[in-house]
């Protein structure tokens, strides 16, 4: 039999060096070190070493969970048969209340639904959310606590781990185990499998385009997971932290203040029903803003079709995008990296390349 855990390879080594009084005796005194109060016996240490329980940070917007939280949900399935999961959702008022109705029914394997609903909840602030995680971990005691890998996951989850005193597995892109997990590392061009080795909870961020929730999956939903809300009393007003919300800005309504020939890549995405993206040198350039930068310091994307124009493929930007469904490139250079990526490629010139479609396609209905 292997032992993949470090606790069990240790009740491994004590069974055999021990009689059973003394180990029993020995787990009992370990196990108290690790705050499992209640002892009864190797029945109950063979649950608590297999049960796994997650709590899924999740964002939502418009009275709905969001798609990115969902995945998150299905990484939490990933961790085992067994494991519980629980999906934690803050807020206030009705938007509150309609997004915990919405999550209850969203995955059949979420089996119950978290809500902190206050004021300090209102924008998803970091800090706050950080000390809610502490809190309701606290109370919780989950092995794992998961987020996605967006600006919302990204920006609590290290937090919460600081308050925690665990460090954190980030930008998960596959589970093996409860305690192993793949990433990637050197911008995407290797995958490195890693063993949590630290104390409970294990935190992860994971990326959402691995972890896809099925369409059959909604169908398969018979019943609502219940909802309870957390106890905030013991929540202090001083969680709120410096920062304040200020304001939020969408590109619809702010249009690009982009060059002539960004236009011309904007007006083709309005045809085809695309976001723009961009690479560094684009955003360097101030031809479009920072937040539709691409790539290892920029977003992780994986659309079903990747239309590249004139990107070149460093890597910094491939880390970004490769996991795309389907990647066109067109580029003047023969030689250039973007190729080695893209399923379908042209060498040509994208002034003369992009009118042609735009002459080509029909106009967006
Ligand atoms: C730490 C670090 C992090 C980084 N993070 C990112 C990141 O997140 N995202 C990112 O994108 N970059 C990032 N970069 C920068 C990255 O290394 C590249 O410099 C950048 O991606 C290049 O952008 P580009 O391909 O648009 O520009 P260029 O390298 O200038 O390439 C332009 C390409 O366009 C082609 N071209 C030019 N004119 C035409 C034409 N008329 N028709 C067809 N093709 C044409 C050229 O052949 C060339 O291949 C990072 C760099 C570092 C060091």
């Amino acid at each position: 039999m292997i032992y993949k855990t470090p606790w069990i390879s240790y009740i491994h080594q004590l069974k055999f060096k021990k009689t059973k009084n003394s180990f029993i005796e020995n787990m009992a005194t370990t196990l108290k070190a690790l705050k499992y109060t209640s002892f009864t016996g190797f029945r109950s240490m063979r649950f608590i070493f297999r049960s796994v329980s997650t709590l899924v940070l999740a964002e939502h917007e418009g009275g709905a969970i969001s798609k990115a939280s969902l995945s998150a949900v299905e990484a939490a399935k990933s961790l085992g048969d067994d494991c519980s999961v629980s999906v934690l959702l803050a807020g206030c008022g009705a938007s509150l209340q309609q997004a915990a109705a919405h999550a209850a029914s969203s995955h059949p394997s979420i089996h119950q639904v978290l809500t902190a609903d206050s004021e300090n909840f209102q924008h998803p602030l970091a800090e706050p959310w950080a000390k809610l995680v502490h809190l309701v971990q606290h109370k919780g005691s989950y092995s794992h606590i998961i987020a996605a890998s967006n600006s919302f996951g990204k920006n609590i989850l290290p937090r919460a781990a600081a308050l925690l005193d665990v460090s954190p597995i980030t930008d998960v892109v596959n589970i093996c185990s409860s305690n192993q997990f793949v990433r990637p590392i050197y911008a995407g061009n290797a995958l490195c499998t890693v063993r949590y080795t630290g104390n409970n909870p294990c935190l992860l961020t994971i990326r959402s385009t691995s972890f896809p929730v099925p369409a059959a999956l909604f169908h398969s939903i018979s019943n609502e997971a219940p909802i309870s809300q957390v106890d905030l009393s013991t929540f202090c007003e001083e969680s709120i932290g410096k920062s304040r919300y200020l304001k939020h800005t969408s590109q619809d309504k702010e249009p690009l203040k982009s060059m002539d020939n960004f236009k011309m890549i904007e007006k083709l995405a309005e045809k085809l029903g695309a976001a723009v993206g961009a690479t560094r040198a684009a955003v360097d350039a101030g031809f479009v803003p920072n937040d539709l930068q691409v790539g290892q310091t920029g977003k992780i994307v994986a659309p079903e079709l990747y239309m590249a124009f004139g990107v070149s493929g460093a890597i910094q930007h491939i880390a970004g995008m490769r996991d795309s469904k389907i990647i066109v490139a067109v580029n003047k250079d023969a030689d250039a990296p973007i190729f080695q990526v893209a399923d379908y490629g042209l060498v040509g010139d994208l002034f003369e390349v992009i009118p042609e479609l735009l002459e080509k396609l029909p106009e967006k209905k």
